[in-house]
């Protein structure tokens, strides 16, 4: 080596040693007894708050290890017998991961279907940032019964309490048929998440999340032969017997939004009821796919095993808590098929008092017909009054053709009981101007030409076009909004 490159290997190594040495320090000092998992402290430590899931951290595999220590401790449930299953009419596949049982009736889609929960695993690791090598050595037994009586017989449901449509007991999940292949194929899903989750991560709490994290999984997609977990659904037909999205609807329709902490205090009673899986899948939805909020939710399966994984929550989100809560009621409250998280991402920079608005001209802003809830950089303020307009014309998106349409949206299609493409406009409070029991883009109005507005309220004005999130990428153009201060 040349004296030169020498002295330049010298430069480029010595920082990457150094960096070695201090991730060395940080590993001694992690934990090697399960106490300390249990232990606030560690969790409150820095370098556990700071920590990625996505590297080799130490914290991370730290964590792993520790479940992993925790599976050793699972019981020994009594073994299936093997020697009964052709007299009950028990067929079982065997897969690489999966040993699958079942007394349905032989389909093409069920000679199959221990493959399909094969391909689970290798999608689940890439959701939660594992190595597939790591699991190996992973196996489930998985049932699908028309009736549990026979599978009584083999033993395999020793141990696992009454349920009414599935129950994940350590390495065996079992699921009562629905008589949908899509929907019994989803319930098996959500107990192989839970399963999992419990493996990896030592622990299922709390139970909105796991709850949510297995619904949401759970929902899967074919393109050819490749399994994909975790989607949005595209339309109703597209995951039959799943009727959480529905639900939701119906409860923003009544508004009957549970509140978060509701959400987040639900226990295991909680779930006897469809809706508690309906809100749980929602907010685990949101936080997966959220641009702001999907690092965190990444971070969550790790904290399962803390004294309090909700407090962990709660530090992440931070100061942005009024905000996280604003994204969830925009969320939930245009939720539907194919929503686009991406479009409808909310800038809440707060809004300025343009000395145009008080000019005989006033001032504008635009308003893209692609995007969700947009900030017009304009603070309005209570107890003056405003006259609103609009101007151009946008294009929206239809299967057939591109559709015309100006402010006034168009009159033959409704949405959340307005004309589609109409202007709608929304103000987010100041805090000092919040009330209690405010709920965000409650307070939705329509801008009609030459509209006089007094707001109730000071705080920052957004506006949209009224379109469901799906169709919002790919509509065209812009609308003006223009708001000019009244002098009365
Ligand atoms: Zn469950």
């Amino acid at each position: 080596m040349s004296r030169r490159l020498w002295t330049l290997s010298v430069f480029l190594f010595l920082p990457l040693l150094f960096a070695l040495q201090g991730r060395g320090e940080e590993i001694s000092v992690l934990p090697e007894t399960s106490a300390h998992y249990n232990n606030k402290s560690f969790w409150d430590n820095e370098r556990t708050v700071t920590w990625s899931p996505d590297l080799r951290d130490p914290i991370r595999n730290a964590i792993l290890e520790e479940s992993r220590k925790r599976r050793r401790q699972w019981p020994v449930l009594t073994p299936i017998d093997q020697s009964c299953l052709a007299e009950l009419k028990i067929r079982r596949y065997t897969g690489k991961h999966v040993a699958f049982y079942t007394d349905l009736p032989a389909t093409e889609y069920l000679d199959d279907f221990v493959h399909t929960l094969d391909d689970a695993l290798p999608e689940l690791c890439k959701h939660f940032s594992l190595d597939l090598p790591m699991f190996e050595d992973w196996h489930i037994d998985a049932f699908l019964m028309s009736s549990k009586k026979a599978f009584e017989k083999t033993g395999a449901l020793d141990g696992a309490p009454d349920f009414q449509f599935g129950y994940s007991h350590y390495d065996r999940i079992f699921v009562i048929d629905q008589k949908y292949d899509y929907y019994n194929c989803f319930l098996l899903i959500h107990e192989l998440v839970h399963s999992f989750m419990h493996e990896t991560f030592g622990a299922l709490n709390p139970r909105w999340y796991s709850e949510g994290m297995a619904e949401s999984l759970a929902l899967h997609r074919f393109e050819g032969n490749t399994l994909h977990l975790g989607i949005i659904p595209r339309e109703k037909k597209e995951t039959p017997g799943f009727k959480r999205l529905e639900t939701i609807q119906k409860d923003v329709r009544n508004n009957a939004i549970p509140a978060m902490e509701t959400i987040f205090r639900y226990s295991p009673d909680d779930y006897r009821l469809n809706v508690t899986y309906s809100w749980s899948w929602a907010l685990a939805l949101f936080l997966q796919n959220h641009p702001k909020y999907k690092g965190i939710e990444a971070k969550m399966p790790y904290y399962m095993m803390s004294p309090d994984p909700m407090a962990r929550l709660r530090n992440m989100i931070s100061t942005q808590w009024p905000r996280f809560i604003a994204d969830w009621y925009d969320f939930v409250g245009w939720l539907d098929y194919c929503y686009d998280f991406e479009a409808t991402v909310i800038d809440y920079t707060p809004g300025n008092v343009s000395s145009e608005i008080q000019n005989r001209q006033g001032t504008a802003c635009s308003v893209p017909a692609n995007k969700g809830w947009v900030n017009s950089g304009i603070r309005v303020e209570a107890g003056k009054t405003y006259r609103l307009g609009s101007t151009g014309r946008i294009e929206l998106y239809d299967s057939r053709q591109m559709v015309p349409s100006e402010a006034g949206g168009v009159s033959y299609q409704y949405i959340k009981g307005r004309p589609r493409g109409i202007l709608l406009m929304s103000i987010f409070p100041e805090s000092s101007d919040r009330k209690s029991d405010f709920v965000p883009w409650s307070d939705t109005t329509t801008v009609n030409a030459n509209r006089i507005f007094k707001p109730e309220y000071s705080g920052t004005l957004f506006l949209r076009i009224n379109d469901t999130p799906g169709n919002l990428s790919k509509n065209r153009g812009s609308l003006t909004f223009h708001i000019r201060q009244e002098q009365i």
